[in-house]
């Protein structure tokens, strides 16, 4: 037997060591510390089978010792908690905290401590072996033993805490029914242990497009479902039910054939197709039952709303493939006005889809899409190319005759750093259209800012090459700001929502605050968004370097641009 004395006071280590060498217990090896911590080090490396732990532990107490021990990874000892105090109350505190025992120093003796460790060596044993059952009970009951998955048992319980959840953090909860279409012919052509081998086969695939934090639960026959939490925007989904598609495009093979796996979802979104649990599961099933009468393995989305949202969304998603063959995307072009002399210092270029149905179409809603569907690449270098060609034009134009003065910015999306071909491309741009570096400058929002070296890369690469980089919508992520420093941006583009809401002067506290942090740490700033006079005198009056909002120019398309900024009498060249 291996025994731990941890306790800070020598002479009652020595005690209790003499009266374990006259408890005839066989012991291997005792080892004593007056010091928790030493005491839990060794606990986690060395296999104790029993510890005696004396309550008086200043500064901390022998309660607290305890629960650090029994939080280690494999702790197996038995604990016999020693204290001079006689008191009850204490006793029963150290059982309930997991000592197995407590004695009273005064009463040592060797025989009452070899019943006391032998005692606490059997309720421990006791009590490990109690937990492992229940451990085993758990899973038993939770999960389902041909696939493994979960089972119905944990689906409705999953699905209980889910909604009040997703209530308090205001997320969308999505649940999917999946039905497997002709299952039972399966079970009836090829027999119960092929039809077994195929739900074993489905469920692997279905594991692999779910998310971490998503439950995917088998509710028994050939039916599973999906939880999916924390859904931003309920068009999400689309991206998981097409990766489901995906996984079960190609068939299994069952006794060396294959077969094809065909499935019927349907999904339902707490809270709009449904506020309980019986309600949600209800609209899942309905939608699931539409997708099988409407021809199977398809998925249906349960209110029309959703559903027709959905298709919009999948009708948007491929018109945006097709937008840029089609010539349907355009740049408008708005001004960013120099702080001191009031004149245009650059223009940023922003992308608009003139739909064929749909008319004029913002970034705001397109945007997004490009980036999940990774079409940002293929756009962003065309907005680039344009972006490039125009301002290479321009400057022939207008440079010859009077130095062209302002720059050209255009923004990159996060996805975009991670397209290796960005960097030849932008540098490809450059040359052809013969724009000095300096006066292209790229805005990237903070979302761009993860903890990634490829992007540090890129973006160290994109500085090297002499662009500016602008970090967009300042103020708005979380990126601390001692962090910033790692990245290589010159420029802020401070967020909207610090200009917006000046209405006097008072209200400029934090943009002011923001502005001498950007100043001190020798960063150019720009305020967007400026739409009264009153904001841009506060502005003006901070320092920003540049200004851009709706009181000097909203985005305007090309002609409309060049007609307003570009004229000798605006004077801006
Ligand atoms: P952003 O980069 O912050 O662009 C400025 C947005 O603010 C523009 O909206 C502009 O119309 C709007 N704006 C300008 N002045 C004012 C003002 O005084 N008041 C108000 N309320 N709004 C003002 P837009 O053009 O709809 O662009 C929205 C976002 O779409 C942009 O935000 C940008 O993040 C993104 N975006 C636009 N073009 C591109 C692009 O080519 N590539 C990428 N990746 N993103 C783009
Ligand atoms: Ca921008
Ligand atoms: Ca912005």
């Amino acid at each position: 037997m291996k025994i731990l004395i941890i306790d800070d006071d020598v002479i009652d280590r020595m005690a209790a060591i003499r009266t374990l060498k006259e408890s005839e217990l066989s012991i291997g090896q005792i080892d004593q510390t007056g010091f928790p911590e030493e005491g839990i080090a060794w606990a986690r490396d060395k296999q104790y089978d029993v510890i005696l732990l004396d309550y008086r532990l200043p500064p901390s107490n022998g309660i607290e010792v305890l629960r650090e021990l029994r939080g280690l990874q494999g702790f197996s000892a038995a604990v016999v908690m020693v204290s001079h105090s006689n008191d009850e109350e204490l006793a029963l505190r150290c059982v309930e905290a997991g000592a197995q025992d407590f004695l009273m120093k005064g009463e040592l003796s060797g025989i009452r401590l070899k019943r006391s460790i032998l005692l606490a060596s059997e309720r421990y044993e006791l009590e490990r072996r109690i937990s492992e059952s229940h451990l085993q009970l758990r899973q038993l009951a939770e999960h389902d033993s041909l696939t493994g998955l979960r089972n119905r048992y944990f689906f409705d319980q999953a699905l209980q805490d889910a909604i009040p959840q997703a209530r308090r953090n205001g997320r969308n909860l999505a649940l999917l029914l999946l039905d497997l279409d002709k299952f039972k012919n399966i079970n009836d052509t090829l027999g119960h242990v092929a039809g077994d081998e195929y739900l074993v086969k489905v469920a692997r695939r279905l594991e692999l497009s779910i998310r971490d934090g998503d439950n995917l639960c088998r509710l028994g026959g050939d039916e599973f479902a999906i939880l999916v939490h924390d859904l931003e925007r309920v068009d999400q989904i689309r991206l998981l039910v097409k990766r489901l598609f995906d996984s079960l495009a190609d068939p299994v093979v069952i006794n060396g054939a294959p077969v094809d796996i065909s499935v019927s979802i349907g999904v339902a979104v707490y809270p709009e197709c449904g506020s309980d649990p019986v309600e949600l599961m209800k609209s899942a099933d309905v939608a699931m039952y539409r997708s099988k009468e409407l021809g199977r393995n398809q998925v249906q989305y349960y209110s029309q709303r959703f559903h027709s949202a959905m298709e919009n969304r999948i009708q948007l998603e491929n018109d945006l493939k097709k937008s840029l063959y089609l010539d349907q995307l355009e740049l408008y072009y708005q001004p960013l006005i120099d702080g001191t002399t009031g004149e245009m210092s650059s223009v940023e270029v922003l992308v608009r889809w003139n739909h064929p149905v749909r008319g004029l179409i913002g970034p705001a809603e397109f945007i997004p899409i490009a980036e999940e569907t990774g079409f940002i690449n293929e756009m962003g270098r065309w907005v680039l190319t344009k972006a490039c060609q125009q301002f290479g034009r321009w400057r022939q134009q207008y440079g010859l005759s009077r130095s062209l003065t302002f720059s050209i910015a255009a923004n990159l999306s996060a996805r975009q750093l991670k397209d290796h071909g960005l960097l030849s491309h932008l540098h490809y741009c450059l040359e052809h259209y013969q724009i000095p570096p300096a006066r292209l400058e790229l805005e990237l929002t903070e979302s761009c800012l993860e903890n990634s070296l490829v992007v540090l890369d890129q973006l160290t690469a994109l500085a090297n090459l002499g662009v500016n980089l602008s970090l967009d919508d300042f103020g708005t992520g979380y990126s601390s700001l001692a962090h910033l420093k790692d990245y290589p941006f010159n420029i802020l583009k401070i967020d909207r929502t610090f200009v917006s809401s000046i209405q006097q002067e008072s209200d400029a506290r934090l943009l002011k605050a923001i502005c001498s942090f950007a100043h001190s740490l020798g960063y150019q700033t720009v305020a967007e968004g400026i739409e009264t006079e009153l904001q841009r005198d506060i502005c003006v009056s901070l320092g920003v370097g540049r200004m851009q909002g709706f009181l000097f120019s909203k985005p305007l398309p090309l002609s409309e641009f060049e007609f307003g900024w570009l004229t000798s009498e605006s004077g801006s060249c």
